[in-house]
């Protein structure tokens, strides 16, 4: 592949690097990827910070980044999208994303009536409406299509039944896609339906999951009788699977760009040097190792993208991807605790420092911390590492299943 921007990408790449260097205060985006995120890590204030920044992205128009133009997005090229995500992480800003952005509304797009696009997606950019995605439950995971929760058609609506469960910031979202079983009877894949809920139906209840780094990102969703309108079924009945895997698709499409590692790597390296002091042999070596595996995602990474922008649908190059950067979130985030010493499993509100109120003893805020108990969940989330092995080993080295 041919590393170097082409002259419009180079142009571009000018616009948004100018766009950052006049408009962008280091920080004042917070450090959250999406609005929940915000909300869960760092309450209302931090929320309110991540949506600041997105209305002034939104100034440019840059907050859908890969939609259509017609629908208000950004129209951009996927080496585009590529180049803006690398240049808002270089500077440390928080990318638009986010649900809505970039799985309901990109899958509205496709299968949404022109009703359902002119009700939803001006609510998406403008970052009033927060979405989520009600897909797993307590028995279905990797085995999404065995899901248990039922719609049944009652005159003009659904009545659905049932729970959905790690379903991240559905205390903040407005609105909630949701995959349901219509037809029981039906092959497992072929029963399954797309609605797009109103959070605030009678019988939703929210009731949230503390992860142990002690942030309320994700929840369980419980349906008693709750009524959805017709209107609200998007697709054909019983088509939901296919849908579905479309959205999966556009999550996949998403995850991260691995300059966010490379900048871990660096946040490293600016903490030594802050620090002082020696640092041991076989700590230097580990970094090393953490610095070159960040250069190996990022190489990764571009596989994809140039998969993507020569009209290929990545397949196992993206599970490559995924499980190497889950794995390596991991690693980053051990080699972190290790050189922070003891103090750096001290979260900013511990009490066991003596000088905890300067948070003297809790190096970064307690960022490493954190940071190490969050990446467990890289390697579940969005798909775990066994079943992207298993992509790779099936349809990427054409191994027989069993
Ligand atoms: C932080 C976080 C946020 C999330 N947010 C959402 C959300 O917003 N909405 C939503 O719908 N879901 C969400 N999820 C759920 C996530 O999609 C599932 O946790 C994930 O798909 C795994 O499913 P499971 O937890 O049921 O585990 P299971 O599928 O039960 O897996 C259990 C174990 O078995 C292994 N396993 C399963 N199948 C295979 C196989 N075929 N081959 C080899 N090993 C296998 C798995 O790798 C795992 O180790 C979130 C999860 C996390 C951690």
């Amino acid at each position: 592949m041919d590393f170097r921007d082409t002259p419009e990408d180079a142009g571009f790449r000018k616009t948004v690097q100018a766009f950052l260097a006049a408009d962008y205060k280091p920080g004042e985006g917070g450090e959250a990827r999406s609005a929940y995120q915000a909300g869960a890590d760092g309450g209302p204030e931090a929320m309110d910070r991540y949506q600041k920044w997105m209305k002034k992205l939104a100034t440019k128009g840059w907050i859908a980044p890969a939609w259509p133009i017609e629908y208000g997005g950004a129209g951009m090229s996927i080496m585009q999208q590529f180049v803006f995500n690398e240049e808002l992480a270089k500077a440390r800003a928080p990318r638009p994303g986010g649900i809505g952005i970039a799985m309901a509304g990109p899958t509205i797009i496709v299968y949404g009536t022109d009703e359902q696009k002119k009700q939803h997606l001006s609510g998406m950019l403008s970052g009033e409406d927060i979405w989520c995605q009600g897909f797993s439950e307590p028995g279905s995971g990797s085995d999404l299509a065995s899901l248990q929760t039922t719609a049944v058609r009652d005159g003009d609506d659904y009545v659905v039944n049932g729970q959905k469960i790690w379903t991240s910031g559905a205390q903040f979202a407005e609105r909630m896609i949701l995959l349901a079983r219509t037809d029981p009877q039906a092959p497992k894949h072929k029963g399954i339906s797309y609605f797009l809920l109103d959070m605030k139906s009678p019988g939703v209840t929210v009731r949230p999951l503390i992860n142990m780094a002690n942030s309320p990102g994700f929840n369980e969703v419980f349906f008693d009788n709750v009524r959805i309108p017709a209107k609200d079924l998007l697709g054909e009945e019983n088509r939901g699977w296919y849908i579905g895997t479309t959205t999966l698709d556009f999550e996949r499409s998403s995850i991260g760009t691995s300059v966010a590692q490379t900048n871990a790597v660096d946040d490293l390296l600016l903490f030594i040097r802050e620090r002082g002091g020696e640092v041991h042999p076989t700590m230097k070596l580990e970094l090393a190792e953490r610095s070159i595996e960040a250069e190996t995602a990022r190489l990764l990474s571009y596989r994809v993208i140039t998969l993507q922008n020569r009209g290929q649908v990545p397949n196992h190059e993206a599970s490559a991807i995924k499980l190497y950067a889950g794995e390596l979130g991991q690693r980053i985030a051990a080699s972190s605790i290790k050189l922070a010493g003891l103090y750096g499993v001290l979260d900013s509100k511990s009490k066991l420092g003596p000088d905890h109120a300067a948070n003297r003893y809790a190096p970064r805020k307690g960022k490493f911390v954190r940071g190490y108990l969050n990446a467990v969940a890289g390697t579940i989330a969005g798909g775990t590492s066994e079943v992207q092995r298993g992509i790779i080993a099936g349809r990427g080295l054409g191994l027989p299943r069993g």
